[in-house]
């Protein structure tokens, strides 16, 4: 099962071990409050910067909107 960063909407972070349908069905509580309105919390935002600059360095961004990378 793969292990999720969760933020929870009072502001509690923590990491849980839950399947995927634990996740979808909001079976996963905050341990804090108990909601069940959490937030995954990415630590590799990485990812998201690279493919934004890789976009905006196309030279033909205008034309082709980044989606050639
Ligand atoms: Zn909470």
């Amino acid at each position: 099962m793969p292990f999720y960063d969760l933020k929870c909407s009072c502001g509690e972070e923590f990491n849980i071990m839950a399947s995927m349908s634990d996740r979808e069905n909001k079976r996963i509580k905050c341990p804090r409050c108990g909601s069940t309105e959490l937030e995954a919390v990415f630590t590799n935002v990485n990812i998201v910067q690279q493919k934004k600059s890789g976009a905006a360095e196309c030279p033909n961004y205008h034309q082709c909107g980044g989606c050639c990378h």
